[in-house]
């Protein structure tokens, strides 16, 4: 069984769309930490140049100087960096400058300790960025360019088929390997979870049938909504589609269905800026605001109008009620009202609309 999920996954992971999306939302949620670790890289590689320049009797140059001012204006621009591919390519040149800079620390060292501070240094700036936001071709670049200005061989007296190149060799291959390794699993990982919570979420607020949102949705959305929006311009909908039930008698179940959707396709048409749903059954919800009484009325006898004269199979038409939601109106309260108005326009005889007003009241 879940070897079965797993494949699904992998197949439904595929589109470049998703792994763009996943990419995205993975940079904005590590931003922060992505500024961090180039300020702790910073400050670290500050204080071995400072041990290395006053312990190891080197002054502190203005070559470090102009090292610090190249990173941190790098860490500056990283924070107003808002595109993941753009991150791929300054975290590069960050990686190249720092890289460069370690070299130029570790060359004051005594030549016996360079090498194994070329491997150190090389191996944790590897480790470093495969725990950051990076893509697979900007990771593996990072790579060459940290062993291009790490490698422990740039130092004199050592050789490669000796003991000591040797050793540094296999260790080279172990660490480089698992790090690969971490990074591509990690990332794998991470891209699953991504796309598995994006199906849960979309399973718990938008509805399987008409594949717009549900009634969870709604009430959050408008929740947020009733406390941002202005109380002179915010109205509510409630829609109900006439004799539903004959439909489903007469044709089956199944064209009731496709009533449902091509309801909630119209709707959708016509209300993209507000917040719509369905509530359940053949009954639908939409939330608008920014409009006045006359321009609420004339939205909603439009989407009566659509859905009469939409030229299809099995025509049916709508009613709604609607009602302003005033300034002490709770979502609950308003959704009752519009109900009041809903059940007057059916009364009325169906196919339109009626506003609630305090005589409609039930
Ligand atoms: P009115 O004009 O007064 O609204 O009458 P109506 O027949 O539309 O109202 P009623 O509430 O009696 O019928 C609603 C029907 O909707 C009953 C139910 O079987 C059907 N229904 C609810 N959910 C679904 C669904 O998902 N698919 C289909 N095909 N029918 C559904
Ligand atoms: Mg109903
Ligand atoms: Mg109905």
């Amino acid at each position: 069984m879940y070897k079965t999920i797993e494949q699904q996954v992998r197949r439904n992971v595929a589109p470049p769309e998703l792994r763009q999306e996943f990419r995205q939302h993975d940079f904005e949620s590590l931003h922060s930490f992505c500024i961090l670790i180039f300020c702790v890289s910073i400050g670290i590689w500050t204080l071995f140049d400072l041990i290395v320049s006053y312990l190891g009797q080197q002054d502190f140059t203005w070559i470090s100087m102009a090292f610090i001012t190249v990173m941190v204006t790098l860490t500056i621009i990283l924070a107003f960096t808002r595109k993941a591919a753009h991150f791929d390519l300054l975290n590069l040149v960050f990686i190249a400058v720092i890289t460069l800079a370690m070299r130029l620390v570790i060359e004051g060292l005594p030549i016996g300790l360079r090498p194994a501070w070329l491997v150190l240094g090389g191996s944790s700036v590897l480790y470093s960025v495969s725990v950051l936001p990076v893509r697979r071709w900007a990771f593996f670049a990072v790579l060459v360019v940290t062993w291009l200005n790490l490698q422990p061989f740039q130092v004199a007296d050592m050789h490669l088929l000796e003991l000591r190149g040797l050793m540094f060799v296999c260790y080279l291959v172990f660490i480089n390997g698992l790090i690969v390794y971490t990074y591509l699993k990690m990332r794998r990982a991470k891209l699953y979870n991504f796309y598995l919570s994006k199906v849960l979420l979309d399973q718990a607020y938008i509805d399987a049938l008409t594949e717009i949102p549900n009634r969870r949705s709604f009430m959050a959305k408008a929740q947020t909504h009733l406390k941002e929006d202005d109380a002179q311009s915010r109205y509510l909908a409630m829609i109900d589609i006439d004799n539903f039930k004959k439909v489903n008698d007469q044709f089956g179940h199944d064209i009731g269905d496709v009533v449902l959707k091509r309801t909630a396709a119209n709707i959708k048409a016509s209300m993209t800026e507000f917040e719509y749903a369905r509530l359940g059954g053949e009954e639908f919800v939409i939330y608008l605001w920014g409009l006045n009484q006359a321009d609420a009325e004339q939205r909603v006898a439009a989407l009566c109008t659509q859905v009469r004269e939409d030229t299809v199979a099995h025509p049916v038409t709508i009613s709604i009620g609607l009602t302003r939601i005033l300034q002490d109106d709770s979502l609950t309260n308003a959704l009752v009202k519009a109900d009041e108005a809903l059940y007057q326009a059916k009364h009325a005889g169906k196919d339109r609309y009626v506003l609630w007003r305090e005589e409609v009241s039930v």
